[in-house]
């Protein structure tokens, strides 16, 4: 269970990042994701694992993608680190279209925004050592002038991840360490980039819960501290919640977002069927997640990506459902109840 009771000088921390967080909101983007769609080819059709999905990423923000496995969001995230070009749509990093980037200014790209994995067991190189791993593009990249200096950045590094004492852990193997110095690991290495974006996909989803916390603020501290901005990826409401309280929170389902607001508007006050969904099925000792009303669906399976119903993609599912525009016209994104809003229904009520 994620613990969110506040003491008073936390409740003086919280206000301070609210004030953070609304400055940051006024910035201008450094990161947007427009229009952007990925279809898949398969001998069972073309599927559309994201429909036309805009965002905006700002310094200092935190900007958290939610929704069930397979609904689009590592896709998204794939794409908008240029992991995966785009079938349609763009990638804009400071305004600037990165498909149209030329070398120099696509590797200030790389450098700038840096993806860290789910699996930190994978994403590291077993025969590489901690020092070795973290200095690597410190090196590459011509940052450090000597073996010493090298060093020294990287135990900082690590003690800005709160790997410490550093020292013990830059000579160590992945395999000498727990998954939760891992990830602590590759933040350290992403960190090494001087990043403005991180794009963190389901990057505490493999750790056990009282690591993910510490985790979790260590990586708020570097958005408070470093101005980084987040594109969060996460199928638990409970851990956006926690990270994005003073952000964002997108909703996604089947390649589209739903509903997209304030973090504390999406999950106080929930208007797409799909986020109440989402919301009642939070196992989460949170009264914020569960006080809501339970909702009952009209359907548990989830349609088949090559072959989407008319209309409304959730209206085999959806409590809601009203028989005409829920399964004939697909509901627009559009401004309702102080967020965004892909429902024919919630944003009339
Ligand atoms: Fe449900 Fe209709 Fe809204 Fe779709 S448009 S989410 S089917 S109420």
């Amino acid at each position: 269970m994620i613990d969110h009771t506040i003491d008073s000088n936390e409740a003086a921390g919280l206000a301070h990042r609210a004030d953070t967080a609304a400055h940051h909101r006024a910035e201008p983007p450094v990161l947007t994701l427009k229009g952007l769609r990925q279809t898949f080819k398969t001998p069972r059709g073309d599927v559309p694992a994201v429909a036309g999905v805009d965002l905006e990423v700002r310094p200092g923000q935190v900007l958290c993608l939610v929704g069930e496995s397979g609904c689009g969001k590592t896709t998204t995230a794939r794409m908008a680190a240029a992991l995966t070009e785009p079938t349609a749509g763009s990638v804009l990093f400071r305004g600037k279209d990165v498909a149209e980037m030329d070398r120099t200014e696509r590797a200030a790209f790389r450098r700038s925004v840096q993806y860290i994995h789910q699996d930190p067991y994978a994403s590291l190189n077993p025969v590489r050592t901690v020092y070795s791993t973290v200095s690597a593009g410190l090196r590459r990249h011509k940052l450090v002038a000597s073996h010493a200096e090298a060093r020294r950045v990287t135990t900082e590094l690590l003690e800005r991840v709160d790997l410490v004492p550093a020292e013990d852990h830059l000579d160590k193997y992945p395999h000498q360490m727990s998954g939760g110095q891992r990830q602590r690991v590759a933040i350290a290495r992403a960190l090494a980039m001087n990043p403005e974006v991180i794009i963190a996909d389901e990057s505490t989803s493999m750790l056990d819960v009282s690591i993910r916390v510490s985790l979790l603020n260590t990586l708020g501290r570097l958005r408070d501290e470093l101005g980084v901005g987040f594109l969060f990826i996460t199928h638990d409401l409970a851990v956006a919640k926690y990270f994005a309280w003073q952000g964002e929170i997108a909703v996604m389902y089947l390649g589209k977002v739903v509903e997209r607001g304030t973090a504390p508007r999406v999950i106080n006050d929930p208007r797409h069927p799909y986020t109440k969904a989402l919301i009642s099925a939070v196992c989460e000792p949170d009264p914020d997640l569960v006080r809501k009303e339970r909702v009952r669906l009209r359907g548990a399976d989830i349609p088949d990506l090559t072959d989407l119903p008319s209309g409304c993609d959730f209206h085999p599912r959806c409590p809601l459902y009203e028989e005409g525009d829920c399964d004939s016209v697909r509901p627009p994104l559009v401004r309702g109840h102080d967020r965004l809003l892909a429902c024919h229904v919630a944003t009339r009520r």
